[in-house]
């Protein structure tokens, strides 16, 4: 079985810089925050091209800060698509208020802009779209209803790190970006880690504070925070693959590119498309197919893995079922979950991979 992301040969590739970074920081002994997690929050707040970058434990972490810095509350309505992973809808609920689900566009699989006015109400606090699969939400359009509205904009930007668009890198578009370094993201630690961009000053000084048990200096708690602090090691893993990051994200956009214009001549499949002005990373190479539990099936037992993101979209999930909604009141979002499936996909497929997967999407595709 191929894998379905190669982590492996990734660190093969960049073993001794990861280890020398990692190295400093066991020499230093300083394992919470310090001068590596400054260095890589200086790092990526550059290449993001925002003032103000938080290195956070996780991408749900930094959701979540971002939400307690512009104070969600019990009652307060946040606004998100009906179709990612649970942890965008989910640090809406942690807090009490009330994600409020918008469908999504059929080709990029984002949040629908044309929707999003309509579900606005007096309790609206913050819009918080997602660039899913790599590629960003339609900003222009989001945040002027955030600036009509004087509603801050959170880009749920958990899979789309290195992704471009017309206004400029994903994490730096709108009041506030946050991103994952979960493993398997385009931009991946060993473990979990998280980072929160903004320009916005006020925002970043309290979520320096909430990101650390709400304390500006030790042992005085001005407000409450949580423990949310990357740690070093993590960082240093970071700092190591850095230098590496744009070739991958260059190699990410050839061979989905490539992949794409291959897959496309296959009756039968859908293909992701980048809108136009986007540049995408592929966090998720994912293509939609009639039939896909059996096509799943065939292409495991010819040794290429799928994975699907996601089977079920977010308002139809159990924890929601008193929300009360019903079949058909996200049906862009439920024809998608029905129909996509991912395939492998990293920066180091080789074209004999990808022959190879294509070769098996066919046959899987005449099988079913
Ligand atoms: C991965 C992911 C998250 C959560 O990130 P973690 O680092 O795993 O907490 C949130 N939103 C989306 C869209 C994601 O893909």
């Amino acid at each position: 079985m191929m894998p379905f992301i190669d982590l492996q040969r990734q660190y093969q590739k960049y073993k001794d810089e990861i280890h020398a970074q990692m190295e400093t920081v066991l020499n230093a002994s300083a394992y919470i925050m310090g001068p590596k997690m400054k260095e890589l929050e200086e790092t990526l707040s550059g290449y993001v091209g925002v003032k103000h970058a938080l290195a956070v434990s996780s991408g749900t972490d930094a959701l979540l800060i971002s939400l307690m810095a512009l104070g969600i509350k019990a009652g307060d309505e946040v606004i998100t698509s009906a179709f990612s992973f649970f942890a965008s809808c989910e640090v809406i609920s942690f807090l009490n208020a009330k994600p409020v689900f918008v469908d999504i566009d059929p080709v990029t699989y984002n949040i629908n802009p044309d929707q999003i006015e309509s579900k606005i109400t007096k309790n609206t606090k913050a819009i918080m779209p997602v660039s899913l699969y790599g590629q960003c939400a339609d900003f222009e359009k989001i945040n002027s209803i955030g600036r009509k509205y004087d509603l801050p904009v959170i880009e749920d930007a958990c899979q789309s790190f290195g992704a471009t668009c017309a206004k400029g890198r994903s994490c730096g578009l709108s009041s506030l970006g946050c991103t994952s370094f979960f493993p398997s993201k385009p931009l991946g630690c060993y473990g979990d880690g998280g980072m929160i961009f903004t320009n916005d000053s006020s925002l970043a000084e309290k979520m320096y504070m909430i990101r650390a048990h709400g304390q500006k200096e030790r042992y005085r708690h001005d407000c409450i925070g949580v423990n949310g602090r990357l740690d070093a090691l993590q960082a240093a893993v970071l700092l190591g693959k850095w230098p590496h990051f744009e070739e991958e994200v260059r190699l990410r956009n050839q061979l989905g590119q490539e992949l794409k214009e291959e897959l496309k001549k296959i009756m039968g499949v859908i293909v992701p498309e980048t809108a136009s002005g986007n540049s995408h990373v592929y966090a998720q190479f994912s293509i939609q197919v009639e039939s896909r539990d059996a096509f799943a099936a065939s292409l495991q037992k010819m040794g290429v893995p799928t994975a699907v993101h996601y089977p079920v979209p977010l308002p139809f999930q159990p924890v929601y079922e008193s929300m009360g909604f019903k079949k058909g009141d996200f049906p862009v979002s439920e024809d998608v979950a029905g129909r996509i499936i991912s395939l492998p996909f990293h920066p180091f497929l080789t074209q004999e991979e990808r022959h190879f997967i294509v070769s098996c999407v066919q046959q899987a595709l005449s099988l079913v």
